[in-house]
């Protein structure tokens, strides 16, 4: 995922790219292509690049343990700044928040597979659920509760452990 900045125009430029998950370094989970689109904004001393990433994978979700295929879809923006602007003067100043990465004038191209790879594990939540509502495992039998419902006794807790149970229930 390279692209060559030696000659860049000043303006708007569009690529494209398209890799194995593996070939970025991503896990087993990462079932699909990566594709990214990308746009630069060159301007004198600095480039200012979009990356629209999307792919997907196969994730086991933290409650009922089954696999669950979910699409990865992020945006990111980084600022590449060349070092040292002859005139001390940045144009255009880089949005708050925004990442930058220091370049050298000598600098011919840019790989941006790495930030590509860090984004998407960035975008992978926390919390896996194959769906929001998902039931779960009987704690007492296993049983996967989106799919059956068991014989469980429901309410055999002690009610001192009842406010426990509340809260693991809202994780
Ligand atoms: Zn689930
Ligand atoms: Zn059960």
């Amino acid at each position: 995922m390279k692209i060559n900045i030696s000659n860049l125009s000043e303006g708007t430029h569009n690529y494209e790219f398209e890799e194995n998950p593996s070939a970025i370094e991503l896990d087993e989970r990462f079932s699909k292509q990566v594709i990214v689109r990308v746009e630069i904004e060159k301007r004198r001393r600095q480039l200012f690049l979009t990356g629209h990433v999307k792919t997907a994978g196969t994730f086991c979700c933290d409650r009922c343990l089954d696999d669950f295929e979910k699409n990865v879809d992020v945006d990111y923006r980084m600022t590449y700044v060349y070092e040292k602007p002859d005139d001390g003067e940045l144009e255009g100043s880089p949005e708050e928040g925004d990442e930058i990465t220091v370049i050298h004038e000598s600098t011919n191209e840019i790989d941006i597979a790495e930030d590509v790879r860090e984004y998407i594990l960035l975008s992978v939540p926390m919390k896996l659920l194959c769906r929001d509502d998902c039931a779960g495992l009987c704690g007492n039998c296993g049983a996967n509760l989106n799919r059956e419902t068991c014989v469980c006794p429901k309410s055999d807790i002690d009610p001192r452990w009842e406010e426990l149970k509340k809260i693991i229930n809202k994780n």
